[in-house]
């Protein structure tokens, strides 16, 4: 299994964060969850005049207390409670007669920039790019993206993350804000507490060793360090995007996914429990693509989306997605890259 780049704080093992380095995207996925768009819905339009200090919510929640304290434990715990916010786009309904695509977003469709450094070389490039609130940083597309929802016509369209909710959450209503051609396409978004959790030797339930509550959606990832005593959180934990909750009726002959990193989507080698590494083995559904690094100089002429696009053209309307890939000469193509 290859080590690829991973979303910020993405799970899956031996990838590499997007961004510079670790410290950056922990930075990034906090200030997601603090500017989260309930936040900004809240900010008033005017201070109003009065003879009380009003104190903006925006910056109300911005008052972050420092790292270790009790304070910053009851912080994090009545972030988590807040309740969630729809999303600023209008989901679209499955059709089950269509087959559905998943999209992978860092390193597949965007890559996610918050060192300075790496943010201006983007923005001076031909690269299109997309500002992210807060220190959440720069998200820079792949470029194809157009096209490839071009061909997504015949499909149903779910974006599925190894991010946590509240990043991912932020990330697609602004793409979709940015790119007027994705507005009517999404139907569904899963994110981190969607993913699979397993040890080499079975899966992991959610109530009982990983303390699922404490990893919860609404928790940035910088929280994660608050289960860092807990054993097999650093190690020995794997993840998977489990294919089946792409689609209401669980079938996964009639989804495909476009992602970068294999770890998402399919078991560990070295995985002892045969059936769950059957169950969760995805890889017939699997468009890969190479990792999108938008620093690469060559970034700007990736032509990974033209090839995604042409296959997907091509099985279109087939009943059995899974088995028309299989029958396309997509991975031949791709392996000899
Ligand atoms: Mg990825």
């Amino acid at each position: 299994m290859k080590a690829s780049c991973m979303s910020p704080g993405s799970p899956f093992a031996g990838g590499r964060s997007p961004s510079k380095d670790s410290t950056d995207t922990t930075d990034t996925a906090s200030t997601a969850c603090t500017l989260s768009s309930e936040d900004e819905a809240l900010e008033p339009k005017q201070t109003p005049k009065t003879s009380l200090v009003f104190v903006p919510p925006q910056q109300h929640t911005n008052r972050e207390p420092k790292n270790g304290s009790r304070m910053t434990r009851w912080y994090e715990l009545t972030q988590w409670l807040r309740p969630k916010a729809p999303y600023r786009f209008k989901l679209v309904d499955e059709i089950p007669q269509l087959p559905t695509v998943v999209l992978d977003l860092d390193a597949t469709v965007i890559h996610t920039l918050v060192d300075p450094s790496d943010i201006a070389t983007a923005q001076r490039s031909d690269l299109r790019t997309i500002k992210l609130p807060g220190k959440m940083g720069l998200a820079v597309e792949r470029p194809g993206l157009q096209q490839l929802f071009a061909s997504l016509r015949g499909y149903n369209v779910v974006v599925y993350s190894a991010g946590g909710s509240c990043y991912v959450k932020t990330l697609v209503e602004r793409l979709v804000e940015g790119n007027p051609f994705m507005q009517g396409k999404i139907c569904k978004v899963l994110s981190q507490p969607d993913l699979v959790r397993y040890s080499l030797l079975s899966e992991l339930p959610c109530d009982t060793s990983l303390k699922s509550s404490l990893l919860s959606e609404e928790l940035p990832f910088q929280r994660y360090s608050l289960l860092s005593e807990l054993p097999c959180f650093t190690e020995g934990v794997y993840y998977v995007k489990d294919l089946r909750k792409a689609r209401e009726d669980g079938n996964t002959q009639k989804v495909l996914i476009v992602d970068d990193n294999e770890n998402a989507y399919q078991i560990h080698p070295y995985m002892r429990d045969a059936d769950f590494k059957k169950r969760y083995d995805f890889t017939m559904n699997a468009l890969p693509v190479s990792e999108f690094i938008a620093t690469d100089p060559k970034a700007v002429f990736d032509t990974a989306f033209v090839r995604v696009e042409r296959v997907l053209a091509e099985i279109a309307g087939m009943d059995d997605a899974v088995a028309a890939l299989a029958g396309s000469t997509y991975r031949e193509e791709e392996a000899s890259i």
